[in-house]
């Protein structure tokens, strides 16, 4: 039996993707072999990827402008790649600090020599909050501003990009990558681990502005310079192969079920019915601003926490799993990430219902 996975990530695929993959695993179309079994330079592994790559640009309406790379070190990677690949050591740059993630982007780039200015720190808040648009102003001198759309920890997520102006934009995607549509053109650069919304750990994406491959520090790592890997198509070394193979399943499966414009509206109904219910309640609360509430991070707490653990046994044994908040901040959490279905969160949505009746 298949549980509905609430796991912050890696998480949920959808179904149909993991289907897919069982069924080719043993013979890769007609290769006689697995997928993971073959050479990254092999004419089979080489349209995979330019397969995923395609598919990508489609969905996502990347212009032509714009290089797509796939990368490992995740999204942890790119936090040092960043200030790497557009700023001089003692250069300037621009952070907006909305959450943890935010935070470690901030304190990665300050141990890459860049001198970090926080034009927003929403830790006042305890990251309940984003920024109001025009609450703050990009300095014109900045290499970059950089801002997580969606803080997977807090469940914040911006409900507008923010405005830089002629400065790059710079966004973590990671945990809400192609959750709904988005204009590409708007950013400088777009990166993300592709565990939540796109695939298997392994695998980071990131989709760049041409322009901006020629602002590398002479010293950067061959493996961190974005220019280096788009001159070999992401494969100076080996790349993680079965997830972009997965990658582009996951592609495939966005494209057949209606492409962002349906993500959207599915997701954005799914967390609807979530926090209603949250706030048709009185035992069960989430702390977030209305306006900056995370369509895919949902944390919840319960009125009285000792009885925390017997919410996640209970839901466990109703096929919820992976629902315990991040260490940081306790109570819940539930992650409804593109291949979160509905009944899975009608589900939860049931479940919770019923506990606050017997249990409250
Ligand atoms: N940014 C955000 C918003 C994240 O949620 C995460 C992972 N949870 C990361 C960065 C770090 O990603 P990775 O583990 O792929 O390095």
């Amino acid at each position: 039996m298949r549980v509905h996975n609430f796991s912050a990530g890696p998480a949920q695929l959808p179904l149909p993707v993991l289907e897919q993959a069982a069924s080719e695993l043993t013979d890769w179309r007609g290769s006689g072999m697995s997928v993971l079994e073959d050479s990254h330079r092999a004419k089979n592994f080489a349209a995979c990827a330019a397969d995923a790559e395609a598919t990508l640009r489609a969905v996502a309406g990347v212009p032509d402008n714009y290089r797509v790379l796939f990368l490992s070190g995740g999204a942890t990677g790119q936090f040092s790649a960043i200030p790497f690949n557009l700023t001089a050591a003692g250069g300037r740059a621009a952070y907006l600090n909305t959450g943890q993630w935010s935070a470690k982007a901030i304190e990665e780039a300050r141990r890459q020599h860049v001198e970090v200015e926080v034009l927003a720190d929403e830790a006042a808040s305890s990251y309940t909050t984003t920024p109001a648009p025009g609450s703050y102003t990009v300095p014109a001198e900045a290499a970059y501003l950089h801002y997580t759309p969606n803080e997977t920890i807090g469940g914040v997520e911006f409900p507008d990009v923010p405005e830089a102006g002629d400065v790059p934009l710079v966004a973590d995607f990671s945990s809400s990558y192609l959750s709904r549509p988005l204009d590409v053109r708007r950013y400088g650069v777009i990166y993300g681990g592709c565990q939540k919304n796109l695939g298997p750990a392994g695998l980071a994406v990131l989709i760049v502005r041409e322009d901006l491959l020629d602002r590398a520090r002479p010293d950067v790592p061959a493996i961190w310079d974005w220019k280096v890997m788009a001159a070999t198509d992401s494969m100076l070394n080996t790349p993680p192969t079965f997830s972009i193979y997965l990658l582009g399943l996951i592609l495939h499966w966005i494209q057949d079920t209606g492409g962002l414009v349906a993500m959207g509206e599915r997701n954005e109904a799914k967390a609807a019915r979530l926090y209603a219910a949250i706030d048709g309640s009185d035992f069960y609360a989430n702390p977030v601003e209305p306006r900056s509430r995370s369509r895919m991070n949902v944390p919840f707490t319960l009125a009285d926490p000792a009885l925390d653990a017997d919410f996640l046994v209970g839901a466990h044994e109703a096929g919820l799993t992976n629902l315990k908040g991040h260490r940081s901040v306790g109570g819940m959490r539930a992650s409804i990430y593109n291949a979160m279905s509905d009944e899975g969160v009608n589900a939860l949505i049931d479940y919770m219902a019923d506990f606050e009746r017997t249990r409250a």
